[in-house]
């Protein structure tokens, strides 16, 4: 019962994942809501020493940090949730380090499943919500919101095209929506999916 949220800043994904959970919890459903980056404590740290560096950082180091945080995520929230039965909400995952860190800044592919794969060691969402928006009107709607900073309109457009593409690499996990739908649009329709994979 692992649901995550991916999309660009300004997707409403924070909003939909808090929505739904809300939703599920007024249905009795036990659920941990959660991100990354930032979970857990070092994970508070690493994601405002990542969006608030004054130097310039190696995307590989960038990549480690991200999964320094999703290794910590896991170990202190995720798998406990999941043990219990509870339902795991998370505003961003791994397929995030895959859009950013890969398609964004072209780190190799490979060599990010092969790190993440010892990380996750099979815990993956079976669902996995992505809240699709063309850069240009995500970057509109957020003025002063805690984001990373000066990246050109290209990384944005990478990083969206990268996650489409691993939408149509994984049909049956994904579920696309277009963000620009209004916010209770988008609610029922995840909700109306959640129902269909977890009809009681
Ligand atoms: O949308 P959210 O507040 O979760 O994202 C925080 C910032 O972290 C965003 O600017 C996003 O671009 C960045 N990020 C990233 N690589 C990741 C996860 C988030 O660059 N793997």
């Amino acid at each position: 019962r692992f649901i995550s949220f991916e999309g660009p800043e300004g997707s409403g994904k924070s909003t939909q994942a808090g929505r739904l959970a809300a939703w599920l919890r007024a249905r009795g459903a036990s659920v941990t809501l959660t991100r990354e980056p930032g979970g857990t404590l070092l994970g508070q740290e690493i994601r405002s020493w990542l969006l608030h560096r004054e130097e310039p950082m190696g995307e590989e180091a960038e990549f480690l940090l991200y999964s320094a945080d999703r290794a910590e995520h896991l170990r202190t929230i995720v798998r406990p949730a999941l043990a219990e039965g509870a339902f795991v909400i998370s505003d961003r995952f791994v397929d995030s380090s895959y859009a950013y860190q890969g398609y964004g800044r072209g780190l190799d592919l490979d060599w990010l499943r092969a790190v993440s794969a010892g990380i996750l060691r099979g815990v993956l969402p079976s669902l996995t919500f992505l809240l699709d928006l063309p850069p240009e009107r995500g970057l509109a709607r957020l003025a002063g919101r805690d984001r990373l900073e000066g990246e050109s309109l290209e990384f944005h457009r990478r990083v969206r095209e990268g996650y489409r593409s691993l939408a149509r690499s994984e049909p049956e996990r994904f579920v696309v929506l277009d963000a620009e739908l209004p916010a209770d649009e988008l609610e029922n329709r995840i909700t109306r999916e959640v129902i269909s994979r977890w009809p009681s």
